[in-house]
This record gives C-alpha cells, sequence and structure tokens, in this order.
C-alpha cells in the first residue's frame, strides 16, 4: 500500500515570521514530492515543438509551461501524454485555408526508448512504445505506436479517440510502474485523461486494498483541471464502446461495477466520472472557476477552486526584457515578482520600453522572413511601424472577424499613421463555419486598397509565430464574447512583453480590474465594436507620448505580473495540492 505522500512539519525553530514562510514554502517546495514519487500531469495535448509535439492551443500551451516552470524550481514532475506520429498544419491554397499533415518521428527529438506495454482492445493487444525525455527534476513520458494518429483527428466520442485517450490512460500508467514512479499526485488535465486515474484505482483495488478505500484513495491524490464552460457540450461514449476498450483493461470487477453505475441511459460523459475520481478540481481563472456549470452524479453543482494560468516566461518573454525585470529587482530567479516590484517598475521608462520593442521587432522581422501573408507576400517591419495583431484560434467566441465589420472605421485608425494589422490563428480541422468567415474576412480585405497592404494573415499559427508577435507588435487585440473565455494565455505574453493589451472583461483578464488595460466594454456587439476602435485609436496615441506610454505599460504589469508568473500558479496548485 501507498504512503501518504506529504506531510506538514511545523518548523519549530524558526522565530522571524518572514523566515518561516520562506522556510515553509522551500518545504513545499522541495517535500511534498520526490524523485520517485512525482507529481504527475496528464494531459491528452502537450504544445512544444521542441520537443517534437505540437498541440492545438492553450490546452497544450499550458501543459508545456507547467513542467518548464516545475523544471525552473526544481520540483520533481512527470508530464505523461502521447507522442503522435502525424501533426497537421496549415497552408493557404487559391485563398482558402487548407489543412496539411506532416510525420514526425520521435526518434529526431532526444526521446529514450524504455520498453512496451499493452493496451487491450476491441479483442486485439496493442502494443505502445514507452518513450522517455528527461529535463533536470522533470520528465516527459509518452506512449505511442505507428497508428496513434494525431492529435483531435476524428470526432470527440468516436472509437480512435477513445482508444487514444484509454492508450494514455491504462499505457501511461503502466508505463510510471516500468519506470519505478509512483504518482505523489495525479493532475488530469481536462478529461481526456480520465483512464489514468482509472488505472490507478483499478490497480489499488486489484492488489488487495478495500474498494472503497482505493476510491477514497484515489480521489484524494488525484485533481481535475477543468478548461471548459459547460458540460451539455461534451461528447458521450456509449456503454459498448466502453465493453471493447475499457472494460477489458480493468482488473478489478469492483471497479467495473463502479464506473458501470455511472452510465445514464446508455452513455456516459467523462466529465461526470472524473468529478466522481477527483476530489481536488480547479479552473483556469478567478471568473471561470465561479461560472463553469458542472453537477456531480448526485446534482450537487461542483465547486472549483481557481488557479489562473501562468505562463513560463523564459520561453515567452524576450531575453532582454527577462534581464531588465531581473537586474530591476522586479522579478527574481524564479520568475517570481518582488514583494516590492511595483516600485522597481519604475525603471521602465519609456526610452527602455522603445529600447526593448526594438530588439523584440528584429525578433518578430526574423520569425515573418519565413512565412508569407494572404498575398503571397513576405513581411519586414521598421521599428516605426505600428504594429496592432489579433493572434489566437479561429473560433466563433474569439471573434477573430468582428474589426472588419466596419472596413472603412478600421481604415481610418489605420491609415494615418500607416498601422499594420496581423490576423493569425488556426481553425479547428473541420470548421467550415470558420473557414468561411475568414474567406469573407478575406474578400473584406481585398476590396480596400489600404486594408489590402496592411492587414495580413499568416497561416499556421504556432509557438514560433505567438513569440515574434508577442515580442513585436505595439498592440494586441483580444476580445471574446464575455463569459466564454476560460482563461487565455496570449494575453498574459503580450503584457510581459510590453505590448498594449486590447480586451474584453473575460477569462484570466478579470483577474483584474477593468482599469488596468484598454479595456472593450459593450451591452451589445455595436458597442463593443465601437469601444474597440475608440480603444485602438488610444493604443496608437499613447504610443506617441513618453509619459502615456511608460504609465500605461507599468499600470499592466503592476496589475497582472503575479497572474503571469508560471511559477505563482505552480505554488498556488502546490498550496492548493498539499496543505494542510
Ligand atoms: C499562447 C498560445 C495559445 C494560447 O492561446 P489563447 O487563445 O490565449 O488561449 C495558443 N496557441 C499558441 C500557439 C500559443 O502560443
Amino acid at each position: 500500500m501507498e504512503e501518504e505522500p506529504y506531510f506538514y512539519h511545523p518548523l519549530e525553530n524558526i522565530e522571524d515570521i518572514d523566515e518561516f514562510e520562506a522556510a515553509v514554502e522551500r518545504v513545499h517546495l522541495t517535500k511534498a514530492v520526490s524523485e520517485e514519487r512525482p507529481y504527475t500531469y496528464w494531459t491528452i495535448e502537450l504544445y512544444d515543438q521542441k520537443n517534437g509535439i505540437r498541440g492545438g492551443g492553450g490546452l497544450g500551451v499550458l501543459a508545456a509551461d507547467t513542467r518548464r516552470v516545475a523544471e525552473l524550481n526544481g520540483v520533481p514532475f512527470t508530464l505523461i501524454t502521447p507522442f503522435y506520429p502525424s501533426e497537421a498544419h496549415q497552408e493557404i491554397v487559391d485563398g482558402q485555408v487548407r489543412d496539411m499533415h506532416v510525420a514526425v518521428d520521435y526518434h529526431n527529438y532526444g526521446f529514450r526508448f524504455i520498453d512496451n506495454v499493452f493496451v487491450k482492445c476491441c479483442g486485439n493487444l496493442c502494443k505502445l512504445d514507452v518513450i522517455e525525455k528527461r529535463f533536470k527534476s522533470t520528465r516527459i513520458v509518452s506512449v505511442t505506436e505507428p497508428n496513434f494518429g494525431e492529435l483531435y483527428s476524428g470526432m470527440s466520442g468516436s472509437d480512435h479517440r477513445l482508444y487514444q485517450e484509454v492508450s494514455l490512460g491504462f499505457g501511461g500508467y503502466a508505463a510510471l510502474k516500468l519506470l519505478g514512479l509512483k504518482p505523489a499526485i495525479m493532475q488530469l488535465n481536462e478529461v481526456a485523461t480520465f483512464f489514468a486515474a482509472l488505472a490507478r484505482l483499478d490497480e489499488l483495488a486489484s492488489n488487495g486494498m478495500d474498494f472503497y478505500e482505493a476510491v477514497v484513495y484515489t480521489r484524494k491524490h488525484t485533481l481535475y483541471t477543468n478548461h471548459t464552460l459547460v458540460q451539455a457540450a461534451e461528447a458521450d461514449f456509449s456503454h459498448e464502446q466502453f465493453e471493447r476498450f475499457v472494460y477489458p483493461n480493468l482488473k478489478s470487477p469492483a471497479v467495473k461495477k463502479w464506473i458501470d453505475d455511472k452510465f445514464d441511459d446508455g452513455h456516459i460523459k467523462l466529465s461526470s466520472v472524473t468529478i466522481e475520481i477527483a476530489e481536488l478540481r480547479s479552473g483556469v481563472s478567478k471568473l471561470h472557476a465561479r461560472v463553469a456549470n458542472y453537477h456531480d452524479i448526485a446534482g450537487n453543482k461542483v465547486k472549483f477552486k481557481a488557479v489562473t494560468n501562468g505562463i513560463d516566461m523564459e520561453t515567452w518573454v524576450l531575453p532582454e526584457i527577462m534581464s531588465f525585470y531581473k537586474k530591476a529587482g522586479i522579478i527574481d530567479a524564479t520568475d517570481y515578482p518582488m514583494p516590492n516590484f511595483a516600485e522597481k517598475l519604475d525603471a521602465l521608462d519609456s526610452d527602455a520600453i522603445r529600447n526593448l520593442k526594438r530588439v523584440g521587432r528584429e525578433e518578430l522581422n526574423k520569425v515573418l522572413a519565413k512565412r508569407k501573408d494572404q498575398n503571397g507576400k513576405v513581411l519586414h517591419f521598421s521599428e516605426d511601424d505600428f504594429v496592432f495583431d489579433f493572434k489566437r484560434r479561429f473560433v466563433d467566441y474569439k471573434r477573430p472577424e468582428m474589426p472588419f465589420r466596419e472596413p472603412a472605421r478600421l481604415r481610418s485608425i489605420l491609415e494615418p499613421v500607416g498601422a499594420h494589422y496581423i490576423l493569425a490563428g488556426r481553425i479547428h480541422t473541420g470548421d467550415d463555419r470558420m473557414t468561411a468567415k475568414l474567406k469573407s474576412v478575406f474578400e473584406t480585405i481585398a476590396a480596400d486598397d489600404y486594408l489590402s497592404t496592411h492587414v495580413h494573415y499568416i497561416a499556421d499559427y504556432d509557438e514560433e509565430l505567438a513569440y515574434g508577435l508577442s515580442v513585436g507588435s505595439n498592440a494586441s487585440i483580444n476580445i471574446p464574447i464575455v463569459g466564454l473565455e476560460a482563461c487565455g494565455t496570449s494575453w498574459e505574453k503580450d503584457i510581459a512583453n510590453l505590448v498594449l493589451l486590447i480586451s474584453t472583461h473575460d477569462g484570466g483578464v478579470a483577474d483584474c480590474s477593468k482599469n488596468n488595460y484598454l479595456n472593450v466594454s459593450g451591452n451589445t456587439e455595436e458597442e463593443e465594436l465601437e469601444e474597440l476602435y475608440i480603444r485602438m485609436n488610444e493604443a496608437i496615441q499613447i504610443w506617441n507620448n513618453d509619459f502615456d506610454l511608460a504609465y500605461t505599460i507599468r499600470q499592466q504589469l503592476e496589475a497582472f505580473l503575479p497572474v503571469i508568473s508560471g511559477t505563482r500558479m505552480l505554488k498556488d496548485y502546490l498550496d492548493y495540492l498539499f496543505a494542510m
């Protein structure tokens, strides 16, 4: 039987309260978990192209950043995710965005083959490669096989998705045993990872632990992190699918009975069973944790602890800006804001901002040199060009097409200063509505002789482009329909890189007050659009005035730096998981 992973010893010999708290903090970060009992993080999506794994969006970026921040803080941490042998890219062909697919080989990314594990599916034994890559106190453990397919391939609720999810859960749990690792905690990054917790429950219950004790134990050591707002939107699996893909992998009849009882009319939603198996539950911003509408099987509303997503600043912030923050005493060596960081922000005057952004603009140009816009043009901007960007997945609620609803008005903002507007974002495979909307944006742009040369769509949005735009733009636009963004992290990359944020009050942005950035509000979409155009004009004026520039950039940082810090996020998780 597994021992309790963490015990909070009082630190009796320390009298100074600050020293005491610092010591408690260190105990947290080092003693809560150990090399053999790591913090385990389960995710169907990881966005970490350097290591050969390309994600779809924010969920995967969060996973990659969480591991990097654990590495920075020396926390023993194992991330378990599939390695997909194929990945999706996008290109523009004849004015339309098209998907294309690229094969990926884990041998090219420094992964080490460990051994094989097997999952049972549809009467077959499926063989998975277990591979591993280490990074100081952390590692990535992956399961894969040549026909594993692509991230989010097929419909949610399809056999192939269930196969991928079962492989990650049961295969990944077997992989940990192979490596001699016992999870101190299992963090489930969304419900596609449910089967990892089920594998643990099954192992405990089939190795002699009383079934109810096994449930209690698993529940106490499992954290479900929710990124979605409405449970109803989630796809179901059928009982028949579970008979083929899930039950053959269970050893304990009691566990099978337990899950069998959770079916409603022959169907099951993974969120409903994830809630049952995880006593700890978190949402990804204050607003999201409050409004996520989930119920347990008894019908009670589920409470989520708010742990707002942060970012790994070492990855996303221009190195010159990071050096500035550290030299000025704004953040410490682990990218945590210093207690008096607000005063230290005074060092960030307009000259400093302009000099740092000049370096960022060159980085953006390097990224743009490898790409083309919708007209086949390679872009290059001078340090004086004003650049707006909108960079995020093209989904309806983020409203990528909104600024183009009044093209003459948009032109009247951009043209007097020769400003450019860059659009970047992936359309979800098969999203015909968004494909059509983007096509209509292209038509709007093409019909105007200024917009056609100053609005640019760059295809195949990825980490590199996200980074280039954050370090190189002047102002970024984030206008989700209020209430629909769980957190978002692109806007955090922007603020940390001294970009003016124009945003609706939603997701993690709503962690702080509306007065800290260029807020877009309104009772109707027309009012919001009007405010958006006003804020775009303001952003241009702010960049033309040294006092306003320093004031606004500092205000953004003063409010949001603690939110942005990935180390803050990790500490929040550790506090929630291990504090008494
Ligand atoms: C940061 C990042 C995201 C996160 O986007 P949000 O819309 O802010 O959640 C998505 N994709 C890529 C490539 C990123 O770098």
